[in-house]
């Protein structure tokens, strides 16, 4: 079958590859219908997450079930399902406890420490030896492990644009929001109008801010947050955010900042730097400016992937104001179900950021193109 194999930082190929099999009791081989390219796979395709080894890239997928095994008593074949990111077993300790995005058995280096190299959270799929080591989505097949407890069934009448995002962007949108306790009236700083902070914006409306202020260097993207989700936008090439942010909230700053960026494998900032310690202080130009534009006693949530420590964290800062703090990747399996309610109730889109549709063997080019942010690039699905 075809999968998008990473080979090296920049070189990911369209290569046949063999067919996943059941390898376990609780396994489904899905057959792909829709897989999107995550802001994410950015950070592997550019060297940042190291990955010495051949994978299959994809951790947003959806299908029809092929086959399951022997445990797998919810699932039959034939059934559509989208697949959350994070691979979680349902039984341990994390998983029964509301955060099987931590879920103890399913990457090998699990463990308490959240190093860089060590003590990870759960496996995710497609996404470096780090995160489990599993193949992805980004293919004509998929194994996918715990089937019996992750996946989740889609209706004959959803389109597949429409329910995608579940497995991924859509709840990490919804988890920005919601550890920012966004409330009715609430002023809402988003920085980053890539996919999650757009749907992030979009979400921050749905539970009550009354404003809701896009950042981005991207006039593309600006133009699509003004446009789609009816944000005041800033480009902050061109204007400091947060004076700006100040001065839509009568000097005080944001009550949530929501960093939607992270280490954002930003062309500008790989041609510039080339060192780690460099890239490290470009990084936390994002994080810097989520705790300067945040009012006093606001809260700051993090949904931008960062993967190193970070010198000169600016905890003098986070202390003066009283800020409130939380990140990490999103629990997908705790918040997929009610997402699910709101998409298929009409009450919640998210396939309006879609701006390319596209053969899976185009991956290559696309990953290019989504990587330069060319082409009005946003998001990019896949057919394979
Ligand atoms: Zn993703
Ligand atoms: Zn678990």
């Amino acid at each position: 079958m075809k999968a998008v194999r990473y080979h090296k930082p920049k070189d990911v190929r369209v290569d046949d590859v063999e067919e996943p099999r059941i390898e376990h009791p609780r396994d489904a081989v899905l057959r792909v219908t829709s897989t999107a390219i995550c802001g994410s796979d950015l950070h592997v395709y550019n060297g940042l997450l190291p990955q010495l080894r051949e994978m299959t890239l994809g951790h947003e997928f959806m299908g029809v079930v092929e086959e399951v095994g022997p445990e797998v008593t919810n699932l039959r074949p034939g059934d559509r399902i989208v697949v959350p990111f994070p691979m979680a077993c349902g039984r341990c300790w994390y998983c029964t406890n509301g955060l099987p995005n931590s879920c103890a058995n399913s990457n090998h280096l699990h463990g308490p420490e959240g190093n860089v190299l060590k003590g990870k959270g759960a496996g995710l799929f497609g996404y470096t030896d780090l995160y489990g080591g599993k193949d992805g989505g980004q293919a004509e097949k998929v194994r996918v492990p715990f089937a019996d407890y992750g996946p989740r069934k889609v209706p004959d009448h959803a389109k597949d644009e429409q329910v995608l995002f579940l497995t991924d962007i859509l709840p990490t949108a919804y988890e920005a929001v919601r550890w920012g306790k966004v409330k009715e009236g609430d002023t809402v700083a988003v920085f980053g109008c890539g996919p999650v902070g757009l749907l992030a914006q979009r979400l921050a409306k749905h539970m009550g801010a009354s404003k809701v202020i896009g950042v981005d260097v991207q006039d593309y993207r600006l133009d699509m947050a003004k446009r789609l989700m009816g944000s005041v936008t800033v480009n902050a090439d061109e204007q400091d955010p947060d004076d700006f942010i100040r001065g839509e909230t009568e000097g005080r700053g944001a009550d949530v900042c929501i960093d939607a960026v992270g280490m954002e494998a930003d062309r500008n900032l790989l041609e510039k730097v080339g060192a780690l310690v460099h890239l490290q202080r470009g990084t936390m130009k994002v994080l810097r400016h989520c705790f300067g534009a945040a009012r006093r006693g606001g809260r700051v949530s993090i949904v931008g992937v960062y993967g190193v420590p970070y010198d000169n964290f600016p905890l003098g800062q986070f202390f003066d104001k009283n800020l409130e703090m939380k990140g990490g990747q999103a629990n997908v399996h705790e918040v997929v179900d009610e997402l699910m309610e709101m998409v298929l109730a009409g009450k919640l889109r998210a396939d309006d950021i879609i701006t390319h549709v596209r053969p899976l063997e185009d991956a290559p080019a696309m990953y290019d193109i989504f990587n330069r942010k060319e082409d009005g690039c946003v998001k990019v699905v896949l057919k394979p």
